[in-house]
């Protein structure tokens, strides 16, 4: 007993010793992989010292492991996809608060927590898959108009499950009300074409395949398999150009609420939002960045111009237990 409290004298010391002496590392828990986060925290560590140091898992995960760990949390970052995750981090006191002009001037208020407990860092739009083979792009307009008849056996969609769904809904309840999103969501569970997909990729693919003529799916994974299939019969419709716009979500992080090093956290986090990490932060993952100073990659940029919705993200948190039943309701599995 004596030998384990010493231990915890000594690291605690330890602790304390070097958020006075300017931490030399980082913690940060990541629900984005490996691949799409070392790049961009090596340069970090090139430029600065700082050594950063993550582990990764689901979102769910992550977040008990933080709220069991409470004051003891090595963590000083937490970084997951969504607005509706980020919002429910912020639900369950997991962030702290951060007062930052480098990061209000970087990224938009659209993107980023009123309360400054996180931000934004690359954005990602959830439109409209077509079959190049099946479907003329002038048949195409709105995501409400994929409920309408002449799409009856043509539509597929990923589970209400997931997350990017739910905010996609949620907005949509923001945006035309809660019963003309449930008409709408109705009627495009009448025209669905196949069982929901349990992910994006999956989805395209059967619209490659044949078996759906229309989807609705996050950019990025379109990017990835356009890349590796370049004669995917499958194309990128932005819809509601004449309304609110495409709708946008985020990737991004916060400061946790019991940082150990929370100076250098923010830095970190600020530093992020900079266009020279936003550029390999969006890119390696065919986003857009976060920041408007920065263009997207020539990749995306190829995806053509689009008007996104500006709704604040914030709105796919505060009405998810709404967009929840609301799927729930209309029989959206
Ligand atoms: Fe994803």
């Amino acid at each position: 007993m004596s030998v384990i409290r010493s231990i915890v004298a000594v690291s605690l010391a330890l602790t304390a010793y070097n958020s006075v002496a300017q931490a030399k590392e980082l913690v940060v828990y990541s629900s984005r992989q490996e691949h799409l986060i070392q790049p961009v925290f090596d340069m970090y560590t090139e430029k600065t010292g700082v050594k950063v140091n993550f582990i990764t898992d689901k979102e769910a995960p992550l977040m008990a492991r933080l709220r069991a760990e409470g004051t003891n949390t090595p963590a000083d970052i937490f970084m997951t996809v969504d607005a509706g995750n980020l919002w429910q981090a912020e639900e369950q006191d997991l962030f702290r608060e951060v007062k930052s002009d480098i990061i209000e001037g970087n990224i938009p208020a659209q993107y980023r927590a009123e309360s400054g407990k996180w931000t934004g860092l690359s954005l990602r739009a959830r439109t409209i898959v077509y079959s190049t083979e099946r479907v003329d792009p002038e048949e195409l307009s709105t995501y409400e108009a994929l409920a309408d008849d002449s799409w009856k056996g043509r539509v597929c969609l990923r589970t209400s499950k997931k997350v990017y769904n739910q905010s996609l809904v949620a907005t949509m309840i923001e945006s035309i009300g809660a019963e003309e999103t449930g008409e709408v969501i109705k009627g495009w569970m009448a025209n669905l074409a196949a069982p929901v997909f349990s992910d994006d990729t999956a989805l395209l693919q059967s619209i490659d395949a044949g078996q759906c003529d229309v989807g609705i799916v996050n950019t990025y994974y379109y990017g990835r398999l356009a890349k590796d299939n370049p004669d995917l019969k499958v194309k990128l419709f932005w819809p509601n150009q004449d309304g609110r716009g495409v709708h946008v979500n985020i990737s991004g992080a916060g400061v946790t609420k019991h940082a150990k090093s929370p100076e250098e956290a923010i830095k970190f986090l600020e530093w992020l939002t900079t266009p020279e990490a936003q550029r390999i932060f969006a890119d390696v993952n065919q986003e857009f960045p976060a920041n408007d100073s920065v263009k997207p990659s020539e990749e995306v940029q190829a995806w053509g111009d689009f008007k996104p919705d500006t709704i604040n993200v914030e709105v796919a948190g505060r009405r998810q237990p709404e967009a929840i039943m609301l799927m729930d309701q209309m029989g959206w599995n």
